[in-house]
């Protein structure tokens, strides 16, 4: 049952006795002090009842792993590396005190008297006894586990098994895990997920469609990325150039906030709905119109490229508004561009004094909430309530109190970029 083995040889079994003579027999003054032929005596009697024992221990049931057993994770916390450096079997077969002996040499011949195979008895030696534990009595053919065919079944039909060390066992197995992740990497994300069962025709078509989908998620992010780093002036440019950017750009969009598990959409229009219809708004930035849609209030909708007949093309830093027209401006996911500051001063202009400004945005571009909030007051507004309870977007209400204070830069309104990361 034990293959470890590593008792038998005559030195060892001496330098284990002298081992485990010495600290029991430290402390007893009597001992130092007995005639030598008696303590060789003594040696000698040691000696056989070790051997005797070990021959026991032969036919003993499997030990649970204890903490040498180099199963558990103390193994490698506790022993450390030099621990590693120690033959397997010192760790495996011996008991923790004799374990720790110097006296214990590598590479002793196993119980069955065939020479021990070494370092092997690691993890496969520890997992052949693992399933011989497993077997029902009697049972002469184990089932092969899954992950040791080869070995179970050579070992089964008696034919000499290779046998690995320790750490080649590891390797192994990395390797295998390896090209497993590989494979799955590759079928997963590019062409193999669910395509292997497709005729070659339909198969060149999901390809196409997967590629397709790939270079769109490239455009989104790209689009996004300017979006964000240019001013609104160049934004308006980029898209005047290339209208079908902006189509790109809102798929992406729509994607990515459709995973999120609430879009701050909603719950302005929540709000809006619990508010008098007669309230004008101003969407900038509206996109596809939602706010627009869904409430009865007259909504002006501003953006850069029209998605719906409803929207007016324009920059949101300059839209067609007259001065002090509207109760409620709207920016959902919209504060874009490097000039914040003329948008929303551009955003006072158009509120009536007392009127509302509300800012959906995507939580991690707030590197300092409170130097954002201090920066829009600057411009002629005072905070109502904040709402930083979702872990994606943050939601800030204000009022509008006056003209924005002249002045310089307002570094406060400095936002992170919303850059999304390749999937
Ligand atoms: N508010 C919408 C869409 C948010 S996406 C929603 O929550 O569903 C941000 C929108 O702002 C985009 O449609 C983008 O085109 C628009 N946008 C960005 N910069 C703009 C600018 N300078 N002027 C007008 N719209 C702009």
């Amino acid at each position: 049952m034990f293959d470890e083995g590593g008792w038998n040889k005559e030195d060892d079994g001496e330098a284990l006795s002298q081992a485990l003579l010495r600290p029991r027999h430290r402390p007893a003054q009597h001992c130092t002090l007995a005639p030598r032929g008696s303590l060789q005596k003594q040696r000698r009697q040691l000696l056989a009842t070790l051997q005797r024992l070990e021959a026991s221990s032969c036919t003993d049931p499997p030990q649970s792993p204890g903490p040498l057993s180099g199963d558990s994770e103390s193994e490698s916390d506790s022993a450390g590396r030099a621990g590693r450096k120690q033959p397997r079997k010192q760790r495996q077969g011996l008991k923790p005190r004799a374990a720790s002996s110097p006296g214990v040499a590598p590479g002793a011949p196993s119980c069955s008297g065939a020479p021990h195979p070494g370092p092997e008895a690691g993890p496969a030696g520890r997992r052949r006894r693992k399933d011989s534990a497993a077997e029902a009595p009697g049972d002469s053919t184990p089932a092969p586990s899954k992950e040791q065919p080869s070995r179970e079944l050579g070992a089964a039909a008696g034919r000499p098994v290779p046998l690995l060390t320790r750490k080649q066992w590891r390797n192994k197995q990395k390797n295998k895990r390896r090209q497993k992740n590989k494979f799955k990497a590759g079928a997963g994300q590019d062409v193999g997920q669910g395509t292997s069962a497709l005729p070659a025709s339909e198969l060149s078509g999901v390809l196409r469609a997967r590629m397709e989908e790939r270079l769109q998620s490239a455009r989104f992010r790209y689009i996004n990325q300017q979006l964000y780093m240019s001013s609104s002036q160049e934004a308006a440019q980029l898209f005047q150039r290339d209208p079908a950017a902006f189509a790109i750009y809102h798929r992406g969009f729509a994607r990515q906030v459709g995973r999120w598990p609430e879009n701050p959409v909603h719950r302005i229009i929540q709000y809006l709905r619990g508010r008098p219809a007669s309230l004008v708004v101003a969407d900038f930035g509206c996109g596809d119109c939602k706010i627009a849609t869904s409430v009865r209030n007259k909504v002006h909708s501003f953006d850069l490229v029209a998605l719906s007949p409803r929207v007016t093309v324009c920059d949101m830093a300059k839209v067609p508004l007259a001065d002090e027209s509207v109760d409620v401006t709207v920016f959902c996911l919209a504060l874009m561009g490097t000039n914040l500051q003329e948008i929303l001063e551009e955003a006072n202009r158009v509120l009536r004094p007392g009127g509302t400004l509300k800012v959906a945005e995507v939580a991690s571009r707030f590197a300092d909430i409170r130097a954002f909030v201090s920066a829009v007051t600057q411009l002629g507004f005072q905070i109502v309530s904040k709402d930083l309870g979702n872990p994606f977007f943050y939601m800030f209400d204000f009022s509008k109190t006056g003209q924005p204070r002249a002045g310089g830069s307002l570094p406060g309104l400095a936002l992170r970029p919303c850059l999304y990361k390749k999937r």
